[in-house]
């Protein structure tokens, strides 16, 4: 594969394993406030996100080369409130949009088609996250942080299918 894309593909590989983590960290944080469908909306992300991982990962050896895994930066555990972990959500997917959309003009750049072909699938799952974590941003704000609202809530992202 070409060295550019190679490098961003690896790289991209880090991103959304960290990405997994952050979900997985702000999961932990709804899990003990028993927010427990917030907990489970969060960790099936946290799952996405390494499927993401793992889609480079397997693309990577299909085109012949090698993955070259870094060390995952520690996600921040601390967070304000559920509404702020959403929008937090939201800001940490408009960074993967960016990256993702980056990747795809080095793959054009260099010609790899193949390659564009993956990433059209991201660009597309990207404007689906951003959807969702936006949503969720928006029925959050509806609750006025009062904890009736957010426990019905909690009982709707719980119904979130894995
Ligand atoms: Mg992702």
């Amino acid at each position: 594969m070409n060295k550019a894309v190679l490098t961003a593909m690896n790289e991209q590989v880090n991103h959304e394993m960290f990405s997994a983590y952050l979900y997985l960290s702000m999961s932990a944080w709804f899990e003990a406030r028993n927010l427990r469908g917030m907990a489970k909306w969060m960790r099936s992300q946290a799952g996405e996100e390494m499927e993401h991982a793992m889609k480079f990962y397997d693309f990577i050896f299909e085109r012949g080369d090698k993955v070259d895994l870094k060390a995952i930066e520690q996600p921040k555990s601390d967070f304000e409130s559920a509404q702020a972990i959403f929008e937090e959500a939201l800001a940490h997917e408009k960074k993967v949009t960016a990256l993702i959309n980056r990747i795809y003009d080095i793959a054009v750049a260099e010609k790899d088609y193949p390659a564009q072909v993956l990433l059209q699938w991201f660009i597309k799952e990207q404007v689906e996250e951003e959807d969702n974590v936006g949503q969720a941003v928006e029925m959050l704000k509806m609750t006025d942080g009062k904890s009736y609202q957010l426990l019905m809530l909690d009982g709707k992202f719980g119904a979130r299918a894995d």
